[in-house]
């Protein structure tokens, strides 16, 4: 399915909605290099590819569970952390983060070119939180000195918020990946339905305004599953795009929602290390991973992958 579905998909959303120009920010963690933070050498390769679940089932609906809140932590101690968990008015991250910060519509144009900032910039995306494992995220984010995007299931958002606050506090960026993330009921018969998934996203917004503030507004959006996995998404994506919001895939990934998914950080690296390939080491890396109960290896593995990152010189900027 892939990537000429993806890449239709995504010409035909561009052609629809104005293109915006360059990268605001293309060097994202880089700017305000916290220390530690540093650009690795070399130059890579690129992968692209897409995977998973394609399937139908919704095997990462809301891990709703509880969560591991961490104490709103502290703010003081990272370099990119404002006091305030409010976002910038119109954003969906703080005003420190707005250094990093690359709107979502040049990072989906960039998936669909496949081209990329003048600086490499790898954005680390966590899907399906917040769960009972994001706290260990944002903790393994801290000392890693890297941002990252969260695309978040509105149905958790509601029921554990704190850990989405908490990300938002640290300089992180928080997305919408739906409220339902039911399959069945975005995509029935697998195509999908426009009227149930801008509803279904209109709910979300409403949880996500409650939960940070009435100004909060993304510009990016994930489908469950991922925008590749579906047909007739172009009314839904429209729907989308009249909100302000730019869908947004994957051209690199952990591996973790696929069907057999890593058992050891040995086997994510791997995984990662062909998806990158396979895109043909693109300069704007977007990586799919997830902060789901359960996806131990991906937080196991979060060191390795930001080295992977900085060894190729990669900055690290969240979406908009
Ligand atoms: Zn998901």
């Amino acid at each position: 399915m892939g990537r000429r579905a993806i890449l239709l998909g995504a010409s035909a959303l561009l052609s629809a909605c104005a293109l915006q120009p360059p990268p605001r920010n293309a060097a994202p963690y880089a700017t305000h290099t916290p220390p530690g933070l540093e650009a690795g050498p070399s130059d890579a390769h690129r992968s692209p590819e897409p995977h998973p679940a394609s399937s139908s089932s919704d095997p990462s609906v809301a891990s709703a569970e509880d969560g591991a809140i961490g104490s709103p932590a502290a703010a003081t101690q990272h370099p990119e952390v404002d006091a305030t968990p409010a976002p910038t008015s119109g954003s969906n991250h703080i005003p420190a983060a707005n250094a990093y910060a690359v709107p979502g519509v040049t990072v989906h144009a960039w998936l669909a070119t496949r081209t990329g900032p003048a600086t490499k910039t790898a954005f680390l995306t966590f899907d399906d939180g917040p769960s009972a494992i994001t706290g260990a995220v944002l903790d393994a984010l801290k000392a890693l000195h890297v941002p990252a995007t969260f695309f978040a299931i509105g149905r958790s958002l509601e029921l554990n918020p704190a850990p989405a606050q908490r990300a938002m506090a640290e300089g992180h960026a928080v997305c919408l990946h739906s409220y339902s993330h039911d399959y069945a009921y975005l995509y029935p018969g697998r195509s999908g339905n426009a009227v149930n998934i801008a509803g279904d996203y209109d709910q979300a917004l409403s949880v996500a305004k409650r939960v940070f503030g009435p100004t909060y507004a993304p510009g990016a959006y994930r489908y469950p599953g991922g925008h590749m996995s579906w047909t007739g998404l172009e009314d839904a994506d429209l729907a989308l795009a009249q909100r302000g919001v730019t869908w947004i895939d994957w051209n690199c990934m952990s591996g973790d929602a696929d069907l057999h998914p890593p058992t050891t950080p040995d086997e994510a690296m791997a995984r990662l290390t062909k998806s990158f390939a396979q895109d043909g080491s693109p300069r704007a890396a977007v990586m799919l991973s997830h902060d789901k109960a359960g996806a131990h290896v991906t937080l196991a593995t979060l060191p390795r992958f930001v080295q992977f990152f900085r060894e190729r010189g990669y900055g690290f900027g969240v979406i908009g």
